[in-house]
């Protein structure tokens, strides 16, 4: 049996009939007892048919995350909800294959990326584990005349409404389950219609796990329904959203209807600056991958290559190279390097781009062009790109296109390429390669961006910070400041004589 084939009967889950939803620990149909399909995107094939929520399902779900919120889970001792997160942690790490080969069935990431991430899942989970417990508020000493205590209490924001896209559905829901089950909130959790079938089956194991009924809610269906429905419920007092900046205004204006809170990880057209006396050995398949990886479907992929003008031809040159180098294919293929984009509607977008870089004047060095021979032809599939001779205010510099397209650009000076990285309405990710330790401070200064990675690029870890600057949103995922995301602050006075 081959690892095609082999990975093909992994899933038990996949057992052909249609997934439901997950709401109050049950798995329910849909109110209107609609379903849609998810399809594989290297084929094209039919996965599964997936419960459609819309309005009514997530009243309902809210309902039931209100009531979790509201009942014996608000009670729940740190350490207690602690333990279900390491327990839900074994639990992913066990069927972590599993999780992995529903990605790549469901978003084409190759599984040379998706099972390289067993870290990031459960390292995520255990990281929120030792969060939970390490909740506290500050005693303050303050100026009143007489005698008083002030001190304050961290307390969970309560129901959260969790939209995810499609580009990493494990990751992205565990950054989602991970500081709702850590600071005792609880959950509705909207996954992309892309790709809903790994956050379906986290809803499995966080039951496995003992999460009580209604603190995790799963409900698949479209954003214009189901999530138009969660960011404009009032009984919903956060909407924690991940996805493009277009949809995160429309959440923000939905959100105004109960003032509800609001964090937002939205797109980016991250600049990655090559200087001259960089390794360029390292930078070459580093500045790839910084695209390239997940066929460019990655929200702070470095798709503005600035490169320092005397080794412009040379390197660009150089990531082509790279980038041709790459196997392009079905993700459940082990040596597949670069698998497809996750849909019809994305192929014409990158393809729509692919003629806009060239009508602008852009030139290919690789990629450019869809593939289409042998069984490539059924899936969406696009190589890896260089676009060379590209100008700061040509489309493909400016849009993110969120496909293997690199715009490089060169550039003469330091202070120059700080102004042109910056020159962007977004502000996610960043990239600077040099040897130069002065240089490489004064990028991490000067790029308004929420990550820099010098000499490296998308090093992640659960204690790290990520989030955006300008439109690539607000609020942190990572890290602590997490946590805070979903506490709310109480202060307590109390006059002691
Ligand atoms: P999208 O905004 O179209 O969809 C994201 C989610 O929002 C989906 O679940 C979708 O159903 C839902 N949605 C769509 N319209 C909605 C509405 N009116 N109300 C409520 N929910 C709605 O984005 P996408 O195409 O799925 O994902 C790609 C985008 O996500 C890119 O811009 C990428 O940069 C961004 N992204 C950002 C991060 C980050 O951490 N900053 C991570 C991954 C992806």
């Amino acid at each position: 049996m081959n690892e095609i084939t082999r990975l093909a009967h992994a899933h038990p889950f996949l057992d052909g009939r249609p997934k439901r939803m997950l709401i109050d620990g049950k798995w329910v149909e849909a109110a209107s007892g609609k379903t849609f399909e998810t399809l594989n995107p290297a084929t094209g094939e039919v996965l599964a048919r997936v419960a459609e929520g819309d309005a009514e399902d997530i009243d309902r779900a809210v309902e039931a995350a209100r009531r979790a919120f509201d009942g014996p889970w608000a009670k729940m001792k740190p350490y207690e909800r602690q333990k279900l997160l390491l327990k839900l942690a074994e639990l992913v790490d066990a069927a972590f294959e599993e999780l992995a080969a529903l990605d790549t069935l469901d978003m084409g990431a190759p599984v040379s990326r998706t099972g390289a991430n067993r870290q990031r899942a459960v390292g995520m989970l255990r990281y929120y584990a030792g969060q939970a417990v390490a909740i506290h508020g500050e005693t303050i000493e303050n100026s009143l005349p007489g005698e008083y205590v002030s001190f304050t209490l961290k307390e969970p924001v309560g129901v959260v409404g969790a939209i995810i896209p499609w580009n990493a559905p494990l990751s992205s829901s565990i950054w989602k389950l991970g500081p709702v089950l850590a600071t005792g909130c609880t959950v509705v959790l909207k996954p992309a219609e892309e790709a809903p079938l790994t956050p379906l089956r986290l809803g499995e194991l966080c039951l496995e796990a003992g999460v009580p009924p209604g603190v995790v809610n799963v409900v698949p269906g479209f954003g214009e329904t189901a999530g138009a429905a969660l960011a404009a419920h009032r009984g919903v007092d956060e909407v924690a959203f991940t996805g493009s900046h277009v949809t995160g205004q429309k959440i923000v204006q939905a959100s105004a209807g109960n003032l509800k809170r609001v964090s937002l990880e939205l797109g980016g057209k991250s600049p990655d600056v090559v200087f001259a006396d960089a390794d360029l050995d390292a930078a070459a398949p580093g500045a790839g991958m910084a695209v390239f990886a997940n066929s460019g479907q990655i929200c702070s992929a470095g798709t503005r290559l600035f490169v320092e003008r005397k080794v412009y031809d040379e390197f660009t040159a150089r990531v082509a190279d790279y980038g041709r180098s790459l196997k392009v294919g079905d993700g459940r293929d082990p040596a597949t390097q670069v698998g497809p984009l996750v849909s019809a509607e994305q192929l014409d977008r990158v393809t729509g781009y692919l003629s806009i870089g060239r009508q602008e004047g852009a030139r290919p060095l690789s990629g450019g062009e869809r593939l289409t021979e042998g069984a490539l032809s059924k899936g969406y599939f696009v190589p890896p790109t260089v676009f060379a001779n590209v100008r700061d205010d040509m489309r493909i510099a400016q849009e993110e296109i969120f496909g293997p397209v690199i715009s490089a650009i060169p550039f003469d000076d330091i202070e120059e390429v700080i102004t042109r990285a910056n020159a962007t309405t977004y502000g996610l990710g960043s990239g600077v390669w040099t040897r130069d330790v002065s240089k490489a401070h004064r990028l991490a200064r000067g790029i308004r961006a929420g990550s820099v990675w010098i000499n490296c690029y998308q090093a992640m870890d659960p204690a790290v910070p990520f989030g955006g600057y300008k439109m690539s949103g607000y609020g942190r995922e990572g890290g602590k400041q997490h946590v805070e995301e979903y506490l709310n602050v109480k202060s307590v006075w109390i006059r002691t004589a």
